[in-house]
């Protein structure tokens, strides 16, 4: 393992490189070195040989051109001096053979029986064919390479000896051997020595780059409080500033985009906006809380889903198309009971380049806007439809009278009575609306008193009980402690006749209506229950907006205009209680408003 960490650093590749480039020097010098001088030792060693053999040729010719009384043996004995006085270390052997080939001297003490013998050496008889000198390199398995020399030895022009001589050239290459050692031995301590000095260089410049890695190392993990240590001013020291440098730079940039993604991640948030934001391919990267809610969804399972999957637009839309949409998008998620329409505007992300990067959409909640809308056009219709009616109504009668029904002393105080009716009806209806409009505005003022709201109450069923029809019971429990209460006389007094005046309506012949007040902690409940038709389940709601009425023609015949618990409710709000209906389908119908009520007060009034 600690192998792998160590073959590619720049300290082995250093080390390497300079171990490489001493022994490449110290070979190539090397072999020219060896090679010269194994050229001058062995012409050195050659020149001094035959410098001797010229020599000893020139002695051994005096010897043979003197005259002797004995010849061959006085010959023999003067030889042998001369080779012994020439023999040296360099030199094995010489000997002296004459024209007929006959061996007359040898300097070898130990083989002085072969003098007198005839020689069979090829090359002897070469020479004193050709009178030319001869020399060849022999390798003798005893004594290593040998030089063999043949020189004739001539008187006159006749060839009358041949001198043999065998020199230890093996000397020179032994010295050379040696010299070789000596190169070898210094070629390995050189590189001993340049490796170490490389491990210190290799070193100084590694240190400071091993520390830059480390630190780059801890910066991608996040790390940016180290330093790398300055050992030098030379461009690794400059490099190490630099990075350092960089650090601080990287470090800064880097609390910055942390900062600007957290505020970002914190607007997205609490943004009441559904906010989405996809790749350049549409799959879904980024979805905000809003955005969850809206669409009923987590993250986990919508994240790298297609926009277009998710916005439930695949059959209209591609990701393409979304891209070119420049209008935003109604999205309807309504479902029977829920009403739930989005808006979604989409821009693109696009880099400085212009090349697209991904898609945000924005997700606008518009139910409640819409739903105002619409009941903004319901409501001019009906106000229109309601004014047509009478209008109507009014414009055949007196088109009638106008064309002769107001002679008939019968029917046209009858015709003046219905137009009349109409009139007051219509004078009704705009009144509501004004209370309505007046009641929507800002600058709505009430004018709220402390009363005795039973006897309040009392005042009210009065009345109606002098113009009620006799069969009609009024039935009335309340409490008997007092009930003090700040309230709008003439708001609720409105509220009251309404209801009371709908129960009596809607009552039977000889139904009841009951009056009843329930007193709690903070508020006060009252009760006007009838025996009438009663309101469908699903209607019980709805009463209470404008216009509705459950029954438009039967309700228009005692003259209704469905506007009164519309008031009603914005009077009661406006007095911080609540107001709703309870019914049983032909039993009968019970309206129920809370008034706030502080018990501890009503001390005061006590
Ligand atoms: P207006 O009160 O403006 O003269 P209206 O009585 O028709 O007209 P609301 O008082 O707002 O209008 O009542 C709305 C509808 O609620 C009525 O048309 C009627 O259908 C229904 N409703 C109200 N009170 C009762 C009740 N006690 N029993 C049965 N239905 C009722
Ligand atoms: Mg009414």
């Amino acid at each position: 393992m600690k192998k792998l960490r160590v073959f590619p650093s720049i300290r082995f590749k250093f080390i390497l490189f300079f171990v490489l480039l001493i022994l490449i020097a110290m070979e190539l010098i090397g072999v020219y070195f060896v090679r010269e001088l194994e050229n001058k030792l062995t012409v050195n060693f050659k020149d001094s040989i035959l410098s001797r053999i010229n020599f000893l040729s020139y002695n051994i010719e005096q010897e043979l051109v003197k005259d002797r009384e004995d010849e061959l043996d006085s010959l023999k004995v003067d030889i042998r001096k001369i080779l012994n006085e020439n023999t040296s270390s360099d030199i094995n052997e010489i000997r002296v053979v004459d024209k007929n080939l006959r061996v007359i001297g040898t300097s070898d003490n130990n083989n002085q029986e072969i003098v007198g013998q005839r020689t069979t050496d090829v090359l002897v008889t070469r020479t004193l064919v050709t009178e030319e000198r001869i020399d060849q390199l022999v390798l003798d398995p005893n004594n290593g390479r040998t030089w063999q020399l043949y020189v004739p030895v001539k008187v006159g022009n006749q060839t009358e000896a041949i001198i043999y001589l065998e020199g230890k050239i093996e000397n020179v290459f032994d010295q050379i051997k040696v010299i070789n050692g000596i190169l070898v031995s210094g070629t390995a301590i050189a590189l001993a020595i340049t490796a170490i000095l490389a491990v210190f260089v290799a070193q100084t410049i590694t240190r400071p780059i091993a520390e830059m890695r480390k630190q780059a190392q801890a910066m991608s993990k996040g790390n940016f409080s180290r330093k790398v240590k300055v050992y030098s001013n030379d461009e690794i020291g400059q490099l190490a500033l630099s990075f350092n440098h960089l650090t601080r730079k990287l470090q800064d940039e880097q609390a910055k985009t942390e900062s600007e993604k957290r505020k970002l991640s914190s607007i997205l948030a609490y943004m009441t906006d559904g906010v989405i934001s996809t790749d350049r391919k549409g799959k879904i990267i980024l979805i905000n809380e809003a955005a969850e809610k809206m669409l009923n969804v987590t993250r986990e399972t919508v994240i790298s889903m297609p926009i277009v999957t998710l916005l439930g637009l695949e059959e209209k839309y591609t990701f393409d198309n979304l891209l070119e949409q420049k209008d935003s998008i109604i999205l309807d998620y309504s479902t029977r009971n829920k009403p739930f329409i989005l808006r979604a505007n989409f821009s693109i992300i696009q880099k400085e380049t212009g090349f697209m990067n991904g898609l945000i959409v924005v997700l606008h909640d518009i139910t409640e806007q819409e739903k105002i809308e619409m009941e903004r056009r319901e409501f001019v219709a009906n106000v229109s439809h309601e004014l047509r009616t009478p209008l109507t109504t009014m414009r055949s009668y007196i088109e009638a009278l106008s064309e002769g029904a107001w002679k008939d002393t019968e029917i046209a105080p009858k015709f003046l009575m219905v137009t009349q009716n109409e009139t007051e009806r219509m004078i009704r209806l705009v009144n509501d609306l004004l209370q309505l409009s007046r009641m929507d505005s800002q600058d709505y003022r009430m004018d709220k008193d402390w009363v005795n709201f039973q006897s309040f109450f009392n005042r009210i069923i009065d009345r109606f009980e002098m113009t009620k029809a006799e069969t009609i019971k009024f039935v009335r429990r309340f409490p008997k402690k007092e009930i003090y209460v700040e309230v709008d006389k003439d708001k609720i007094t409105q509220v009251l006749d309404n209801i009371i005046h709908n129960a009596l309506k809607y009552s039977p012949p000889n139904g009841q209506v009951t009056f009843k007040i329930m007193m709690y902690h903070e508020y006060i409940e009252v009760l006007i229950s009838d025996q009438g038709v009663g309101i469908p389940k699903d209607q019980l709601g709805k009463i209470f907006e404008r216009f509705y009425r459950i029954d438009k023609a039967r309700s228009r015949q005692f003259g209704g205009t469905g506007l009164g618990l519309a008031i009603a409710k914005e009077m009661i709000r406006a007095h911080g209680g609540d107001i709703w209906a309870t019914s049983i389908e032909g039993k009968g119908t019970t309206i129920h408003f809370t008034l706030p009520y502080e018990r501890i007060q009503e001390d005061d009034f006590s």
